[in-house]
């Protein structure tokens, strides 16, 4: 219950603030820079953010942080929309950092008149050499001490674009010999000639992350801009601008961003993935990016989930990526389908079942009768898996081999009789012989086995091909391992079946349905499959495998 749940740290300071009077609502917002795919850690941001305005009856923006022209695109703007509302919420207003380009200037108009911002023209190398380091103090620069007049005039000339990028940038005049190297006159804005995704080529300066940030959050009143830890550093500059600009006073917060085991999470990353092609997409189901867990067949739920789980603290932390998969079986369990498909077939034959005849049976489509049941078609010949039969049976095998009895799944009891191999070797085929009168829900037959498997009828069995995936680093944190972080990727994150055996009723599935391959895990139709060739995706398997490897050592 979530009232029973104790407040986290940012809960307590909206509460007290709402009780204080100091605000009556509140308004957060989510600012994904539009140069990359969301992954499985701005879920936690968006949860936090849309999920306190909710609680607290406010409203939440999603406002683009687009001031860096080069690396931004509009697909990114679209698939960053798609996946907050896949996860099921709502912006109040959809905003993007450039269309406050305009009041942007004005601020450095503003500051530049109060004395408090100057045109360098130092180049990058001179400037972060008079910089200092974080143990000794910053020098001033030559520029500093420019006249109001002469500021002006070289800021305009900036805009006008008369200088190459680079030339010239404009400064805050803070201290040089702040003990917070963020302080020591930090660029605000910068020439770049470059063309912008909304703005196009209106702009050839664009103000810093800095500058443009705790100003926008600013002109949207934004109560609590909640960002993760890497942001208190930049926090005094942030009050900073407030107060010299006298602008509403937003506070900014900040809370451990989420790492997660066996994943890297920076876009920057992601971004090498995707273009070296380790994987084929952003959406890759081996992604951690949303759109990825979406494809691989992850609930939006289960994701939500997992947000709330992981909590919100002011520690950073490593979560394991079987948390994630443990709130996702939960979710899939009570909702998933049950179907039956055979991954690695050999054929079963029914040896007293009439050939070239069959018959319809109930199978359950959830874990209960609440889902309701489907018709399975039975006939003499049957695909079974090849790892449900042993030639010869070991101790505790309750499963098929010669002598043994097992239950066919909502249907009869089989006795193996015999079994064929081909030339290779391998097991072809198993012969068995039925009970009529142990059919599944009327039993009568008095036999008591122990194993239960699936399977699916030859003559009714459609095809798939079946992408099984698993982690794509085969190491907890790639990012901390020596040497490049792709060196950790796992060389088995697909195993690709081309033809899986599968029953009639997965023929109509439909990109949003979750089914359970009895016995075999969680699957979701691929968005590549076509009308002759669907394709599954395993969103997880049944247990955590990985787990029982570690216990094994
Ligand atoms: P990356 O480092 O992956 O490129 P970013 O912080 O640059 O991420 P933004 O688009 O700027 O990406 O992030 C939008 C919001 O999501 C920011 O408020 C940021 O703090 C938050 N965020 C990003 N990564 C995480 C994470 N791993 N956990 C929680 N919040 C995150
Ligand atoms: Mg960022």
């Amino acid at each position: 219950m979530s009232e029973e749940k104790s407040l986290h740290f940012i809960e307590e300071i909206i509460e007290g603030d709402l009780a204080a009077g100091k605000h009556q609502s509140i308004i957060t917002r989510f600012p994904p820079e539009p140069n990359g795919y969301l992954h499985i850690g701005h879920s936690k941001s968006i949860c936090l953010n849309f999920g306190l305005a909710k609680k607290y009856g406010g409203t939440t923006n999603l406002r683009f942080d687009d001031t860096n022209p080069v690396t931004e695109d509009t697909e990114y703007v679209d698939s960053i929309k798609e996946d907050i509302k896949w996860l099921g919420f709502e912006w109040s207003n959809e905003f993007y950092a450039s269309d406050y380009f305009d009041s942007l200037l004005e601020f450095a108009v503003q500051l530049i008149q109060k004395g408090l911002a100057y045109v360098d023209d130092s180049s990058s190398e001179e400037i972060a050499q008079l910089k200092g380091t974080p143990t000794e103090s910053g020098k001033d620069s030559p520029f500093r001490n420019r006249t109001v007049e002469e500021n002006m005039a070289l800021f305009m000339a900036m805009k006008e674009g008369k200088y190459k990028d680079g030339e010239k940038v404009l400064r805050a005049k803070i201290d040089m010999t702040s003990s917070n190297m963020l302080m020591r006159d930090p660029i605000i804005y910068r020439i770049k000639h470059a063309h912008h995704h909304r703005t196009g080529n209106k702009w050839c300066i664009y103000p810093m992350y800095d500058f443009a940030h705790g100003q926008s959050d600013s002109i949207e009143k934004i109560t609590h801009s909640i960002c993760t830890l890497e942001f208190i550093p930049h926090r005094e500059l942030y009050n900073w601008f407030i107060e010299k600009l006298e602008i509403y006073p937003s506070h900014q917060y900040e809370f451990a961003r989420l790492n997660m085991t066996y994943t890297v999470m920076s876009k920057r990353k992601l971004l090498q993935l995707v273009n070296e092609g380790h994987v084929t997409s952003w959406d890759d189901p081996r992604m951690p990016t949303i759109s990825g867990f979406r494809r691989k067949g992850y609930t939006p739920n289960s994701i939500r989930n997992f947000c709330d789980k992981i909590g919100v603290a002011k520690r950073e932390n490593l979560i394991d990526l079987s948390l994630l998969e443990f709130c996702l079986r939960e979710d899939l369990n009570t909702t998933a389908k049950r179907v039956m498909a055979v991954l690695d077939p050999i054929k079963l034959i029914i040896t007293n079942y009439p050939a070239n005849t069959s018959e319809i049976l109930q199978s359950e489509n959830g874990p209960d009768e609440t889902m309701g049941n489907r018709d399975l078609h039975f006939s003499n010949e049957l695909w079974i898996e090849r790892e449900d039969f042993m030639e010869e049976a070991a101790k505790k095998w309750f499963r098929l081999a010669p002598g043994a009895m097992v239950r066919l799944k909502s249907a009869y009891i089989v006795r193996c009789d015999s079994f064929e191999k081909d030339a290779a070797g391998k097991i072809s085929a198993v012969y068995c012989t039925y009970f009529p009168e142990s059919k599944s829900g009327s039993d009568n037959s008095g036999l008591s086995v122990k194993g239960t498997i699936h399977w699916v009828s030859v003559a009714h069995a459609a095809t798939a091909e079946v992408r099984l995936y698993d982690r794509l680093f085969r190491v907890e944190n790639p990012s901390s391992e020596e040497g490049d972080f792709k060196d950790y990727i796992n060389p088995h994150s697909l195993e690709i079946i081309p033809n899986a055996y599968i029953e009639q009723s997965l023929l109509s599935a439909d990109l949003n349905d979750r089914f359970q391959f009895i016995r075999k895990g969680y699957f979701c139709l691929d968005k590549d499959s076509t009308k002759d060739r669907l394709i599954f995706n395993r969103t997880a398997t049944l247990k955590d495998a990985w787990v029982k490897e570690v216990k094994k050592g």
